[in-house]
């Protein structure tokens, strides 16, 4: 199989390669780590179909949903930049993705697309497996709370009873926006230039990336390790080492990475595709766990 197909690929293909049913779909989508985890899952549920990354441009999205669709394919991922929009390209969506206005899981059906959002439940199930603790006992600043991801997120916050939820994010209207939707007690919008200050920390117990932010080696941390303590609870989404996780770990904070997040919202995905239980087992051990 290949690194990862374009949708020149998908147009050509009368019948896909090597059983390809499945996929991620994004841009850049090159470094994801659905594959080995879902291919793992698929080989331990006798199930003969592979999983495949596909590089898709903005503008191809609505063509390439097609000709999955057209291929005969069982389902896919959506990841950046394509999780809100694919919420209006599909003809259903479960209830918390309705609740978002973004998705991540596709399966078809039909010729429908039925659409979810794993990322919030998948993100409630990282925190359990990588803090030993409960979601809704955590009070939580969210970095990025505007993105696709972090909007999942949010929503899981408020559904799951967190007392205190800060929304941060670099355009603060996104943010605004959220605290306004929401409307209820100790959910509020933070402007992005206002978390080094402190102030936003205040009554949190977690703190959780939701920007690409840190994966670069030139990206500083978007908190300094002095405003961290050894109280915090820091969750990146990014499953690669970043400036905040190395800031909190220095502060004495409990860190993780997003990979906890990537089992459990690919556990959820594939059992909305195939009505059965996830070998959760065999995709822990394809990322490590
Ligand atoms: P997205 O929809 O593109 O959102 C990106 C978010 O990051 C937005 O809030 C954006 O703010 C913010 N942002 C981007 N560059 C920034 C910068 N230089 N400074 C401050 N904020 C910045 O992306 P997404 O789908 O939510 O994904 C976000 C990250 O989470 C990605 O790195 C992705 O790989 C990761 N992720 C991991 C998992 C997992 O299972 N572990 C699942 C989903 C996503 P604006 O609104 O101002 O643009």
């Amino acid at each position: 199989m290949k690194n990862f197909y374009k949708l020149s690929d998908l147009e050509s293909w009368t019948e896909p390669p090597e059983e390809i049913r499945l996929g991620v779909l994004g841009q850049p989508v090159a470094h994801s780590l659905s594959p080995p985890l879902q291919n793992a899952a698929l080989k331990e549920a006798d199930l003969t179909m592979r999983y495949a990354r596909f590089e898709i441009s903005p503008n191809e999205l609505a063509r390439a949903l097609d000709r999955c669709a057209a291929l005969d394919f069982a389902g896919v991922n959506l990841t950046v930049p394509h999780k809100v929009a694919g919420f209006s390209l599909v003809n259903e969506c479960d209830a918390f993705a309705q609740q978002v206005g973004a998705i991540n899981t596709i399966r078809f059906v039909a010729g429908r697309m039925r659409a979810a959002n794993t990322d919030g439940p998948g993100f409630e199930g990282g925190i359990r497996e990588s803090f030993r603790t409960e979601l809704r006992d955590l009070r939580v600043l969210v970095l990025g709370a505007g993105g696709g991801a972090g909007r999942a997120l949010a929503a899981q916050c408020v559904l799951t009873g967190c007392a205190r939820l800060a929304l941060a994010n670099r355009t603060f209207e996104k943010a605004q926006a959220l605290a306004e939707r929401w409307n209820r007690p100790g959910i509020f919008a933070v402007p992005w230039r206002e978390i080094s200050s402190g102030k936003a920390l205040r009554e949190v117990d977690l703190i959780v990336n939701a920007t690409p932010l840190g994966l670069h080696p030139n990206h500083l941390s978007p908190l300094p390790a002095h405003l961290l303590g050894a109280q915090h609870l820091v969750y990146d989404l990014n499953y690669r080492p970043t400036a905040l996780l190395a800031a909190a770990a220095e502060a004495g904070a409990r860190t993780a990475s997003g990979l906890t997040m990537l089992l459990h919202q690919g556990a959820l995905a594939f059992e909305f595709w195939f009505e059965r239980d996830a070998p959760i087992a065999a995709m822990r051990a394809a990322l490590g766990l």
